[in-house]
């Protein structure tokens, strides 16, 4: 691994000097707040500090040197959801992604975390890019759902009071099935028919264990729609939960892993069927931007990497879609913010939902408001998480759908847990499983 990292000088209580927020960009804001009521941290709590506008005036006042960089003020920055709503909203173009990438990286290096918070982050750097490591959890993980300790210590309520953050991963832990211990897919699978394309296709580190049926899922809608697909083993994590949260150097050396991992494979895309994950492939050129070996590398990567859907609506359908059910199902699609407001990918998955004969889509109010997972969010920030997955819950089954449609595990893991809570049962799919059964002719029970 090349270490690019650039020197950097603390000064004193602010912003050090590599990479601050940028000035010019700060200057874009005319704090119209437009923004606020886009805002999901703004939504729960309610206060200035804790919406873009808000965070950008502190940004602001810390480059100036009138505000320190300190626990107080870390705080606005670590209630910020990433979701990239305001990015969306505002009229003036504030590029507020950039603002607190560059930020939350400063946070990171400078400012100390408290003990509790620190192992906790400890503990989810280490962990959840690894999907080796994730496989090791797998057993005893099972061992703890199917022998119902599980059940008790959710009953008890007692993990909630003494380990709020603890409590918060349980509450999303997806069920392990006998399925998450099958191992990876082939290295290479070939079209169905006249080949089309061959593309690359990343599995996920939380997908392939967890999701496994997703991606395999993906696997067949690309392969039936004439796509070879190449899945190199040597493939890690891409990136996202390190580089979401200012991990610098984890998300440097996870990402040219993974442009390694691609090298010499030949593939005319590299699909991806997980929106944040998507979103941070594309932003490689910037995340190794100052690395002279990979820059290059980087931004050819980023601009290989497609959304699984954005890629086949692009390249269009070509295997037969039949029904999923006898009579009309409607679906109603969740937007991942960062396939929404990230990759301003909105249109596709609705595309090509309606292509299944038989599917209508139902819209939710605030469709554009984020579920509180938001990565790792709901367990470092589990109270406004909680609230908003309360919320897109609620908003999701009052357009009494029969079926929700999710492209991101992040999210249905939120949606599952609030649909739990609230004693509701309805089926939640990706996308390329509504697909891959309306390909295979598969219908729902
Ligand atoms: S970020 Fe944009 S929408 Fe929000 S206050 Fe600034 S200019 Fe207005
Ligand atoms: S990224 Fe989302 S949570 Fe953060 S300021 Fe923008 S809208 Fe609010």
């Amino acid at each position: 691994m090349s270490n690019t990292e650039q020197p950097v000088t603390n000064n004193s209580d602010g912003f050090d000097l590599h990479k601050p927020p940028q000035q010019s960009l700060i200057d874009t804001c005319v704090h119209c707040g437009f923004c606020l009521s886009t805002c999901p941290s703004y939504r729960v709590i309610g206060k200035e500090m804790d919406s873009p506008r808000g965070r950008i005036y502190l940004m602001d006042a810390i480059n100036r040197g009138e505000a320190p960089l300190a626990e107080a003020t870390t705080q606005h920055f670590d209630s910020c959801l990433g979701c990239l709503a305001c990015v969306t909203t505002c009229p003036s173009g504030v590029q507020y992604d950039k603002l607190i990438s560059s930020t939350r990286h400063q946070v990171e290096r400078n400012q100390p975390r408290s003990l509790p918070d620190y192992l906790l982050r400890t503990l989810i750097f280490n962990l959840f890019p690894y999907p080796k490591r994730l496989r090791f959890l797998l057993a005893p993980l099972y061992l703890y759902q199917k022998s119902g300790a599980q059940k008790l210590i959710r009953a008890t309520g007692l993990l909630k009071q003494v380990f709020p953050n603890l409590a918060a991963m349980d509450s999303v832990l997806p069920e392990i099935t006998l399925n998450s211990f099958r191992h990876d897919l082939p290295d290479v699978i070939p079209a169905q028919g006249k080949k089309r394309y061959r593309v690359g296709m990343i599995l996920g580190c939380v997908q392939r264990l967890f999701f496994s049926p997703v991606n395999e899922a993906t696997v067949r809608v690309l392969t039936a729609n004439g796509c070879e697909v190449v899945i190199p083993k040597t493939q890690g994590c891409c990136a996202a939960l390190p580089e979401h949260q200012g991990q610098t150097k984890q998300a440097q050396t996870l990402a040219r892993q993974m442009i390694d991992s691609f090298a010499g494979t030949g593939v005319e895309a590299i699909i991806i069927n997980a929106a944040g994950c998507g979103h941070t492939l594309k932003e490689y050129g910037h995340i190794l931007e100052d690395d002279p070996e990979y820059r290059d590398k980087a931004r050819e990567f980023a601009a290989q990497a497609r959304d699984a859907q954005e890629f086949l609506a692009a390249v269009g359908l070509t295997a037969q879609l039949s029904p999923l059910t006898d009579e009309e199902l409607t679906i109603v699609y969740q937007d991942a913010c960062h396939l929404l407001h990230g990759q301003k990918i909105s249109v596709q998955p609705r595309q090509l939902l309606r292509q299944i004969p038989g599917v209508k889509l139902r819209e939710p109010i605030d469709a554009a408001l984020c579920c509180g997972s938001a990565g790792v969010y709901n367990l470092l920030q589990p109270g406004v998480a909680d609230e908003l997955g309360q919320q897109k819950v609620e908003n999701l089954l009052n357009t009494g759908a029969d079926l929700i449609a999710s492209a991101n595990p992040g999210c249905s893991l939120q949606i599952k847990k609030h649909l739990r809570l609230q004693g509701k049962e309805i089926t939640l799919m990706h996308p390329m499983e509504l697909l891959d059964y309306s390909i295979r002719g598969v219908k729902l029970t």
